[in-house]
């Protein structure tokens, strides 16, 4: 079955149900055949959606079907499969483009995920408009992705990679973050929502206290993209980065956001295949943006797979998705802070989808050990932030992460599952 058949099968975005009666929440877990399995003899609790969420049939399919049907590269054949692959590819583009409420198609670069358009943004506009003397300014809550790439460009130029700070509930210290914000400030680069919190940070304000400086600003939404709708005009956020793996969609494919002014003048990051216009020895004249930063043969089935991802979660409606796990979130942060040896980790006023804790004395790896037995899918450790984890003075956590598929009852396992552990090691 093709993107479109599947997707016209699905109500559209703007469709008129009421959002009760959308979220029918059994009918939407028999489209994610995996949370049907049972684990360790007992029915699958999958809490691990921060890490990578799950996928639906309806996803599935359609990667099948261009592996079965479409197969071919892009861009460069004549033949009628070159042209259908290169056509689902690009009309991907403009599914992004209209997800993102970006202004053109040519705004939206496809990369493996998250990490590798940071990275990206870090190799081509950070060379270019960052030297010595320079900062850098980032938050306490950031992922290793959006810490690391700053630190190699800052060692290799000699600028400073400034951080700001937290307070006890995980939210940006925002008197701090003004302060740090400077002249020598040439890049701010932000969580949109924290992986080991679930901090909505104030991105929208963010942006608009950094452009009065003249300074962009790079927006990480690897955490918000699945759980709340996202208008890249309206943040006014320079570049806006996501994966397609925690949004329903395949691993290796996600999306870079810029503005095309700035990526018109960015130089290319990988040289290859598709991001040239003409090759000599002497010289090579680069492609137009998008293909300048496109080198080498793209995940196009990664592409078909993450636009029927976004149809999914168009379809069932990014507000009420949102609104479902919010009280998940609710319930959850409730029924688990009132358990005995149970300390949440992260309590800020505006969070998403992520509960953290740790319990007295226990590793969190036990914890975690012990969850699975009774089928349930949490993450421990330092989720890739280790700085947040020396903030709060602890090496891990666990963590459970909502999606649209979870309910009540999981929340029940999970504390069910606490209660046990605090039996077996409290
Ligand atoms: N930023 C955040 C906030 C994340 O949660 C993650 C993934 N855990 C990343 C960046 C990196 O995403 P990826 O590994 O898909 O590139």
């Amino acid at each position: 079955m093709s993107v479109q058949a599947i997707s016209s099968r699905l109500p559209g975005r703007n469709a008129p149900q009421a959002i009760a009666s959308r979220f029918d929440i059994e009918k939407l877990r028999a489209d994610f055949p995996i949370l049907h399995e049972v684990v360790n003899g007992r029915p699958l609790v999958y809490l691990d959606n921060a890490a990578t969420s799950q996928k639906p049939e309806s996803v599935i399919q359609a990667m099948v079907h261009y592996y079965r049907h479409d197969n071919a590269n892009i861009h460069r054949g004549v033949h009628l499969l070159s042209q259908r692959a290169t056509e689902e590819y690009e009309a991907g583009r403009g599914k992004v483009q209209a997800f993102l409420g970006a202004r053109e198609a040519r705004e939206i670069i496809f990369v493996r995920g998250a990490t590798e358009a940071i990275n990206m943004v870090a190799q081509t506009y950070g060379r270019e408009h960052i030297g010595a003397g320079d900062e850098v300014l980032i938050t306490t809550v950031e992922h290793h992705s959006n810490i690391v790439p700053w630190q190699i460009l800052c060692q290799e130029k000699g600028a400073t990679l400034c951080v700001a700070p937290i307070n006890d509930r995980g939210e940006l210290e925002i008197e701090e973050f003004e302060r740090l914000l400077g002249p020598r400030t040439k890049m701010v680069s932000i969580a949109h929502v924290s992986n080991a919190l679930g901090t909505i940070n104030p991105v929208k304000w963010i942006v608009r206290l950094a452009h009065a400086m003249k300074v962009p600003v790079l927006v990480d939404g690897a955490q918000a993209v699945p759980h709340q709708p996202v208008d890249v005009r309206d943040l006014d956020c320079d570049f806006y980065v996501f994966s397609g793996h925690k949004l329903y969609g395949p691993t290796g494919i996600g999306a870079l956001y810029g503005k095309a002014a700035l990526l018109e003048e960015m130089p290319p990051y990988q040289g290859g295949g598709d991001m040239i216009s003409s090759v000599t020895f002497e010289k090579t004249i680069y492609n137009k943006v998008p293909h300048k930063f496109e080198a080498g043969t793209p995940h196009i089935a990664g592409v078909i797979g993450l636009c029927a991802a976004i149809e999914y979660v168009s379809g069932v409606g990014i507000g009420a998705i949102g609104a479902h796990e919010h009280e998940l979130l609710e319930y959850a942060t409730e029924k688990v802070g009132e358990l005995e040896g149970v300390r949440l980790v992260g309590t800020a006023r505006e969070k998403a989808a992520v509960l953290s804790f740790v319990m007295d004395g226990i590793h969190p790896h036990d914890i975690g050990t012990i969850l699975d037995q009774a089928g349930i899918a949490v993450r421990t450790g330092h989720h890739c932030a280790q700085p947040v984890m020396d903030r709060f003075g602890i090496p891990a956590t666990v963590r459970a992460s909502f999606g649209l598929y979870n309910t009540r009852e999981e929340i029940d396992a999970l504390v069910a599952g606490i209660q046990k552990v605090w039996e077996i090691l409290g």
